[in-house]
């Protein structure tokens, strides 16, 4: 059964607050406010063009900051949701919001119209980036709003930013780990984009501010992944999707904008284990990798980044080559000498090198 996701929009409304990176009018594409008639309206769109029968399919409200919404108007778009869910057509809804923004109040309007699923937009757990990033709350209601949502028996997601003004790689790391104590169930991580009409553009074209790399970025994505992984995180994004409104020249001015970030920080990691795997000097005579179909490009890596820097380590010769195998394993055999390692142990043994 695959999961299928009717993304409704909120842009922005509800939100008091101007973070420094944000403008969702933008970045959602949505330049208009969503109604309870527009947001039956999307639901039914969707449902035209999903196969319910064989699908999960869920409603979820993006963008913006939900619970801060006025009571009334949450419930006009919840109610419609809810009616999908009690029909038995959608199992989950979803939404996202601000920490600051979630009490036992607002969590029981959640559950009444069966909410499953609450993302929190955190985005870092240092002090500084947060009041650099004009979040407007601390780290310390980030515990409260997890350990609370955590209590009511909701799903729980939490939200990071790469690259923020005051952000180094370590501080990442360590908004990583108190991710882990907090024991999401989910995570994403989105690096810092310059959107137009933003503070941070201002800040940006006045040189305060560099926006990261890809390379740097997926350096640093590579140990938020295997580390949230490792500790049964489910990391369901990395990097926004690129859209016409989210495109280099259009919304975006600046950042690590890229199609298939995701793809670049795992193929990163599979390299950074091949490379692992090669005897102590690096020095070999060939080096031969096997994956399934689903993993060839992740393995041979952008422009064939991963073969060429792997010859220019090694001096081996090195193949990549498409074998019947699980998805979740790759076999390497280095001077004749093979072996197959699942998934699990290659973030295993990252973790035990990235730290
Ligand atoms: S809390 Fe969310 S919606 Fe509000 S300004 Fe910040 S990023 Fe934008």
């Amino acid at each position: 059964m695959k999961r299928k996701i009717i993304p409704i929009f909120v842009p922005h409304i509800g939100c008091p607050h101007d973070c420094i990176f944000c403008n969702q009018k933008k970045i959602t594409g949505a330049g208009t406010d969503v109604t309870a008639e527009s947001a039956e309206e999307i639901i039914k769109e969707h449902l035209s063009t999903i196969d319910a029968k064989n699908s999960i399919v869920e409603i979820a409200f993006f963008g913006g900051s939900f619970t801060a919404i006025e009571e009334s108007f949450q419930r006009s778009l919840l109610a419609v949701a809810s009616r999908y869910k009690k029909a038995g057509i959608v199992s989950d809804i979803r939404l996202s919001t601000r920490p600051d923004a979630i009490d036992g109040e607002r969590l029981a309007l959640l559950r009444e119209y069966g909410v499953t699923i609450i993302e929190l937009g955190v985005q870092s757990l240092d002090g500084e980036v947060l009041s650099k990033s004009l979040r407007g709350h601390t780290s310390e209601d980030v515990f409260a709003a997890a350990a609370l949502i955590k209590e009511w028996g909701f799903t729980l997601g939490l939200q990071l930013m790469v690259g923020l003004p005051g952000d180094t790689p370590q501080k990442c790391i360590d908004t990583a780990r108190k991710f882990i104590k907090m024991e999401p169930q989910l995570a994403r991580i989105y690096p810092t984009l310059v959107v137009r009409d933003t503070a941070l553009e201002r800040l940006h074209a006045q040189g305060e501010y560099r926006a990261l790399e890809i390379e740097e970025t997926i350096e640093i994505c590579k140990k938020l992944l295997v580390l949230l992984t490792g500790a049964g995180v489910n990391v369901i994004r990395i990097g926004l999707q690129p859209t016409e409104e989210i495109s280099m020249g259009n919304q975006v001015v600046a950042g690590p904008l890229h199609p298939s970030l995701r793809e670049r920080v795992e193929s990163r990691i599979y390299r950074d284990y091949i490379e692992s795997a090669l005897p102590s000097k690096g020095q070999a005579e060939t080096i031969r990798v096997f994956g399934s179909k689903k993993n060839m490009s992740k393995l041979v890596g952008n422009k064939r980044e991963n073969i060429t820097y792997l010859k220019s380590i090694s001096a081996a010769s090195v193949e990549m080559k498409e074998a019947k195998m699980a998805d979740d394993a790759i076999a390497i055999e280095i001077d004749g000498e093979k072996r197959i390692v699942d998934i699990s142990t290659v973030y295993l043994e990252l973790e035990r090198i990235y730290f």
